[in-house]
């Protein structure tokens, strides 16, 4: 089947399905935050620390940071507070499938909810024909518009506004990984690859598979953090895209990058049986697509972030 065809399929059945996935590694959400602290204006800068002083994390966060650099640090470990909470025990887990009202409640820190179904909304496709399941009401997309209305509200209170901002710079992020935005159903996979999260790429006990694959395109680690970010900086991260708030074409871009590219070249694990093992080129080809969705997050993030920031001063 051509590539057009299984765009327009997938597009024919945008779909979401809530699935088992993981997020950026922390290097990738640190990367994209900082270059999206970057691209803030002063002002910017000023409110996100004064709002971010308002999370149960903060005083953790700086400590032993000299003063000029906590900002940015507090900044930069929001990132991945949606992902700490996983391993919080003092959250609760309430699975990978929003159940109830309380799925998509906006209500700040009393919320000792996972909510991991927050982090990915998955476009469901399919090559042999196998039905795609129904879209969950609650999802990445849904999350993101209803936290940057409440960021942009003056009647949100500023410790509601520390919870939102943690969120949103985690979501714009996740929302660019394109294993985030895709479920691909075979006769494998009734139910779905929860984003390549069930295509593995080596044998047992080994755990790597599709989508951490994905997850780690941008590198791992303190160093990687650093080069990526440089190597980012280098391609220019103030450029175009900047002045549109749509997180269902976020979205969509990302399902098509992985139909067109993670799924496709090579033509990985049609059969969940057997173990794929990408080529160095595919594993480039993902760094590279990592790099350009990770300065698209970065730009999106900061033009959010300043313009909420102007909103809230004209009211
Ligand atoms: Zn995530």
């Amino acid at each position: 089947m051509k590539r057009n065809c299984l765009i327009s399929i997938g597009m024919t059945a945008l779909m979401f399905l809530s699935t088992p996935v993981g997020a950026w590694n922390q290097a990738g959400h640190r990367i994209i935050a900082a270059m999206a602290y970057d691209q803030l204006t002063d002002a910017s800068k000023v409110e996100v620390a004064r709002l971010l002083s308002h999370h149960p994390e903060y005083m953790h966060w700086i400590q032993g940071v000299p003063p000029a650099e906590a900002a940015e640090k507090a900044f930069m470990d929001a990132a991945s507070w949606p992902d700490d909470i996983k391993s919080d025990p003092s959250f609760t887990n309430d699975g990978e499938i929003p159940t109830g009202p309380l799925s998509g409640q906006n209500i700040g820190f009393s919320d000792h909810l996972m909510h991991k179904y927050w982090h990915y909304v998955d476009f469901g496709f399919s090559t042999d024909g196998t039905p795609v399941k129904a879209v969950a009401s609650v999802n990445v997309v849904t999350q993101i518009e209803l936290i940057h209305k409440s960021l942009s509200d003056p009647k949100s209170s500023d410790q509601l506004k520390a919870y939102d901002l943690a969120w949103l710079i985690h979501l714009v992020a996740d929302i660019h990984q394109p294993m985030h935005a895709v479920s691909r159903y075979t006769q494998d996979a009734p139910e779905g690859d929860a984003g390549g999260n069930r295509v593995h790429l080596c044998e047992h006990p080994c755990r790597s598979n599709l989508h951490s694959l994905w997850d780690d395109a941008l590198g791992h680690g303190k160093q990687d953090d650093t080069l990526a970010r440089k190597a980012v900086r280098l391609e220019g991260s103030h450029g175009k895209a900047s002045s549109a708030i749509d997180p269902k074409a976020w979205a969509v871009e990302s399902f098509q990058i992985a139909q067109k590219v993670a799924y496709e070249q090579p033509s990985i694990g049609t059969s969940l049986r057997a173990h794929s093992k990408p080529t160095e080129r595919y594993h480039q080809q993902a760094h590279e697509i990592a790099k350009e969705r990770a300065r698209l997050a970065s730009i999106r993030l900061a033009y959010m972030i300043n313009s909420e920031v102007s909103a809230s001063k004209r009211h």
